[in-house]
């Protein structure tokens, strides 16, 4: 027997969405992948008319669906968004010079304007050199402290109001319970919030933070976008790694555990008298920071310096 789709209980339905567990047909599937998102952005009000907004693009599937979906919705419900794209090239050779050439294919399809940042010329250090120096122990928190900074740093060289990343349900559900499973309790409330406000007032929001991967991956795949998927060569995040197996394991039992952990991230209220750190600027390059200098500093100070532990302890300890 043909199987409807229980949207539009015409077509048939060729797909069971991974979130809610519908049976729906492709159309439908497109319709609403994209209205939750852009009900998102209208329940959160998160633009103006005019507004400047660079897209976070890596060429991989999240950030290539990301900026393939914000260049249609602007157009289908007239924003008035000003897009851009924005990379960081953390120069990782025969990874990220590979994806780079993605975005760059993407920047024509979606014809958008691009801007590439590069490690290199924004802290004299390739993520290459990096782990030249550090091994695969540490290296990825170099990278995503460098990574936030480099995202803001771009922004303000294309003068943008907005960031906006592709992170998705995933993705946000890993850091609550990375961040539960650290105590980091200062960071709860901040991770799963939608829109931050990061260095000066540029706004940073996740207008996928209620999407899952799973669904990212199957509109990339019945839409034929161009993406890339190899894995980082230094992605031995052996913790991270741990945590997304540990969701993926939860979400084949209960497809709603992912959307669950956000909400249980959402709701927690830190206790008074935890103290929260203060934010100030960094003494050296300007950037917001809770010390005297932002963890990037720290972390420059110790590869400089031929310490390259020096930063990871101090902000650790
Ligand atoms: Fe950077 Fe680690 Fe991601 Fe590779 S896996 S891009 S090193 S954060
Ligand atoms: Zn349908
Ligand atoms: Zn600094």
């Amino acid at each position: 027997m043909v199987r409807l789709c229980v949207i539009c209980n015409k077509e048939r339905a060729i797909v069971k969405r991974p979130k809610t567990g519908q049976q729906v047909c492709r159309e439908c599937f497109y319709y609403v992948f994209e209205t939750e998102i852009h009900n998102t952005i209208t329940d959160n009000k998160l633009f103006k008319k005019g507004d400047k907004v660079a897209i976070a693009a890596s060429g991989g599937k999240d950030s290539t669906v990301f900026a393939y979906v914000m260049k249609l919705l602007n157009q289908r419900y007239q924003y008035g968004l000003d897009l851009f794209l924005l990379s960081i090239d953390e120069g990782i050779t025969g990874y990220r010079d590979d994806s780079l050439e993605t975005v760059k294919r993407n920047q024509q399809q979606y014809d958008l304007p691009l801007k590439i940042v590069s490690y290199s010329e924004l802290y004299g250090w390739s993520m290459d050199q990096i782990v030249k120096e550090v091994g695969l122990k540490n290296n990825c928190t170099f990278c995503g402290v460098f990574r936030r900074q480099a995202l803001d740093r771009g922004a303000v060289i294309l003068d943008v109001d907005h960031i906006v990343t592709g992170h998705n349900a995933d993705d946000i559900a890993e850091t609550v319970l990375m961040n539960i499973l650290r105590g980091d309790i200062a960071r709860l409330p901040r991770c799963t919030e939608i829109c931050t406000t990061g260095d000066g007032s540029i706004r940073r929001s996740k207008l996928f933070k209620y999407t899952y991967e799973k669904e990212i991956v199957m509109y990339a795949y019945f839409k034929k976008l161009d993406y890339f998927s190899t894995e980082c060569i230094y992605s031995p995040n052996a913790y991270r790694g741990h945590v997304r197996t540990f969701i993926k394991d939860l979400e084949s039992i209960r497809p709603s555990a992912i959307i669950d952990i956000i909400h249980s991230g959402e709701a927690f209220e830190i206790k008074e008298g935890v103290k929260l750190p203060v934010q100030g600027v960094c003494k050296r390059c300007g950037y917001m920071s809770s010390n005297e200098l932002c963890k990037a500093c720290m972390l420059l100070e110790g590869l400089n310096r031929g310490l390259p532990k020096l930063g990871i302890g101090k902000i650790f300890k």
